[in-house]
């Protein structure tokens, strides 16, 4: 039996370029883990089955979850002679721009490599899994990345300056394919610069990288859901040094150099998220 964990992750940056040919956003974004994991345990079996053990109203329990997806790849690609029972306890917040379902697949991908003693690279894993998710082959390696194309093209980056992350999970929960249906590439927007904040992170400059964080899609979801608008406010008022929406929302971060700074942002929330989370970057 192993056991392996499954962080969630924030955008620092998310742009979108175009529309490609494919269906999918060219896209260009940091994104880095933070220390909120959801729990996989995996077991070999007897007979030849992926059985997945989930107890959560919204997470499905067999091949909808990408859990389950990364698993079968595993056991076909390798033609593993017995299957899995994998275990998962849900922390992350489902549907909410924190790449859970992503995070889970990843750690799957991971956990099968370890319990098969498959000996196999984390690039390969991670090729694997840009065939069933475009954030999961950043999940695999877990590290502060630009990533590109569809997502799933790594450039690994140090680990940004250190700080506080406050997570707010407004009690809505946002499909990211709707926001990519109403995202309207002719509507003019700010420049968001992630190279220029991937220098930032390079230099360990964390004012400069706060000065560079953007996001395409928060105009969009704020639309559709203007308590993210609410959320970002509260945590400027409150002191956070920047608050931006993670992915395709409804989470929203605030970042603060500062403990106190954090907790601060922390009780400010009291009155409009139940939902707080104050942790810190892994990446
Ligand atoms: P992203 O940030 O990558 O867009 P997300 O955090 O917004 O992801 P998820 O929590 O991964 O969204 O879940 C989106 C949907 O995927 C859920 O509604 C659920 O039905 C499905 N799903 C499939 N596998 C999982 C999983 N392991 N955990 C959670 N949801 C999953």
């Amino acid at each position: 039996m192993i056991y392996e964990n499954a962080s969630a992750k924030i955008n620092l940056t998310l742009d979108t370029l175009y529309k490609r040919e494919d269906g999918y956003h060219e896209v260009e974004m940091i994104m880095t883990t933070v220390d909120l994991y959801d729990r996989l345990t995996l077991e070999k079996r007897k007979d030849k089955q992926i059985v997945l053990k989930v107890e959560h109203l919204y997470v499905p329990n067999d091949n909808r979850n990408l859990a389950y997806k990364a698993a079968k790849i595993m056991m076909e690609r390798y033609n593993l002679d017995s299957g899995v029972t994998i275990t998962l306890d849900k922390t992350i917040p489902i549907a909410a721009g924190l790449a859970g379902g992503s995070s889970d697949a990843a750690a799957t991908f991971r956990g099968m490599n370890r319990l098969f003693e498959l000996g196999l690279s984390l690039d390969t894993l991670a090729e694997h899994a840009a065939e069933i998710g475009s954030d999961i082959s950043f999940c695999v390696h877990g590290k502060t990345s630009l990533c590109t194309g569809r997502g799933e093209q790594l450039k690994h980056l140090p680990k940004p300056p250190a700080c506080w992350v406050i997570l707010a999970k407004p009690d809505i929960s946002v499909s990211t394919q709707e926001v990519y249906t109403a995202l309207d590439l002719s509507k003019p927007h700010a420049k968001i610069d992630s190279k220029a904040c991937a220098e930032a992170i390079e230099n360990g400059d964390y004012n400069e990288m706060i000065r560079h964080l953007g996001n395409r899609l928060e105009a969009v979801t704020i639309e559709m859901h203007p308590i993210i608008q609410t959320l970002k406010d509260t945590m400027m008022k409150a002191g956070a040094d920047i608050a931006m929406m993670s992915g395709s929302g409804p989470t929203v971060y605030g970042l603060a150099a500062k403990e106190r700074q954090a907790k601060s942002v922390v009780n400010a929330l009291k009155g409009c998220c139940k939902e707080v989370y104050m942790v810190r970057m892994l990446g």
